[in-house]
């Protein structure tokens, strides 16, 4: 049956990789039509001044099962890839949560009531809260914002400003007053109330593209399917018995059409279709939230206490040290999620205020060689309350979309991509 399968593929970041690598595990061919010069989507790798960056400081976190297999079943080794901390939240001089190589939920429960930087009654706030969701099994009845569910369980100002808001930002990339609690629910579920290892944070010693879907293209290719890049899909055309996909190089014909591309271009080739039109509409619907990453980079000698913390009331929000994450030493990426008063600002003043907050915190006393912003104003989608996320299967039956936005459990992040990919390919079992 998988012989009269061939899925098209468009978009080569996270979701459509993984969805390529699943259908060629399973011998179907496949074709990824990528529209960029390089893979990786919103995950890639850039060069600035000769030095490796990426569009965006990334994080991974253990409970991310989907990505970390398909790594590593396209030949990464998840223990070379990544340094694995365990969980750690520092706000530099302010706060400290570090868990114990306990067994779970023990970890965590010593991780809470023995963080720094908050009162005895604010440490058991936070720990009756996630014994509180624990009861619940982390369901809501119904959403409501990440702030109103914190609120009603008692958590103090500081312990939502030192502990929950960091946590949420960085996890749904979204402001608490906005954030679905339940998305935030679904992430400490797997998270922090997951095991030792799925709280670890994983943080990667090489660039996005080279981590997943460089790999995957390799193993693509060795099960016999193709990968195209700068090679951008033009128009989608159903068929009663597939689906056409026209490109500057041609028209290719498929039994099945995974569209992984980002959520602005699907809108775009959906509206071309008469029956993808509400789809369209959806998809426009959704609200963004921006990411900037301000890469620094100091003379060799320059080195952070950890490889990752953050910052209290900063406009830099986690500081990565690149030298004792990937030895590219004096390299340090500040990022800065969700929207803000730091969007006020160009590029040289947000380069120069987090310079200034590098200084007066750490006292680094040298300026920096050069620095580099990279500001993705659409990075996720902003996870709001009762956000409406577009299914995985269209009116169409043999064409299914793939991307962090569609309709799941995970904010957008990269597990969510892979998990949409994944979904998406296992939707595929014959012709229509
Ligand atoms: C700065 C930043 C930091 C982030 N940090 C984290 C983090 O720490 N942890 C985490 O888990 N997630 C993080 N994310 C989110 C994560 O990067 C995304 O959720 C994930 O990369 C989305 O993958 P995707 O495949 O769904 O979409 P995309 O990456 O957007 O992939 C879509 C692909 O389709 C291509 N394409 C578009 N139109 C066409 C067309 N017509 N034809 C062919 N190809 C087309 C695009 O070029 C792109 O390669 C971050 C994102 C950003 C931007």
């Amino acid at each position: 049956m998988a012989k009269e399968l061939s899925v098209g593929i468009i978009g080569g970041g996270y979701a459509g990789m993984a969805a390529a690598a699943t259908l060629a595990a399973r011998g179907v061919p496949v074709t990824v039509f990528e529209s960029a010069k390089q893979l990786g989507g919103r995950a890639r790798g850039v060069w600035h001044n000769d030095t490796q960056l990426d569009n965006g400081q990334h994080i991974l976190l253990g409970c991310y099962h989907d990505t970390l297999k398909l790594i590593a079943q396209v030949g990464g080794d998840v223990g070379q890839d990544f340094l694995r901390l365990p969980l750690q939240l520092t706000l530099h001089n302010r706060f400290e949560l570090k868990a114990p190589r306990l067994p779970a939920p023990l970890h965590l429960l010593v991780a809470l009531l023995s963080a720094k930087g908050l009162s005895l009654s604010e440490r058991i706030q936070a720990a009756r809260f996630m014994l509180a969701m624990r009861d619940i099994k982390f369901k809501l009845a119904h959403d409501i914002s990440a702030l109103d569910l914190l609120g009603a369980h008692g958590q103090s100002e500081d312990l939502i400003r030192l502990m929950w808001e960091p946590i949420c930002i960085s996890a749904l990339n979204t402001p608490t007053h906005k954030a679905s609690a339940q998305v935030l629910l679904n992430v400490l579920r797997d998270s922090l109330n997951g095991s030792f290892a799925d709280s670890e944070m994983l943080l990667p010693r090489l660039d996005f593209s080279a981590l997943f879907p460089d790999r995957a293209a390799q193993y693509v290719k060795k099960h016999g399917g193709t990968v195209l890049t700068s090679c951008g899909v033009e128009a989608i055309v159903p068929l009663d018995d597939g689906v056409e996909l026209l490109t500057a190089q041609g028209t290719q014909r498929f039994s099945h059409v995974i569209c992984a591309a980002s959520p602005a271009n699907i809108s775009r080739l959906f509206r071309a279709v008469p029956a993808l039109i509400p789809v369209a509409d959806q998809i426009d619907a959704i609200p963004y939230q921006p990411i900037y990453t301000v890469y620094l980079q100091y003379p060799a000698h320059v080195t952070l206490p950890h490889p990752m913390l953050g910052f209290d009331r900063c406009f830099a929000q986690w500081l990565f040290d690149k030298g004792r994450i990937a030895g590219q030493h004096g390299l340090i990426a500040a990022v800065i999620s969700a929207e803000g008063l730091h969007q006020e600002l160009d590029h040289a003043q947000l380069g120069k205020k987090v310079a200034q907050e590098l200084r007066e915190q750490f006292g680094i006393t040298d300026a920096p060689l050069w620095h580099k912003v990279i500001a993705e104003k659409r990075a996720t989608f902003s996870c709001d309350v009762n956000l409406l996320r577009p299914a995985q299967i269209t009116p169409i039956n043999n064409l299914l979309l793939a991307g962090d936005f569609t309709a799941g459990d995970y904010p957008a992040t990269l597990e969510g991509a892979v998990m949409s990919g994944i979904r998406a390919a296992n939707t595929i079992r014959s012709t229509p």
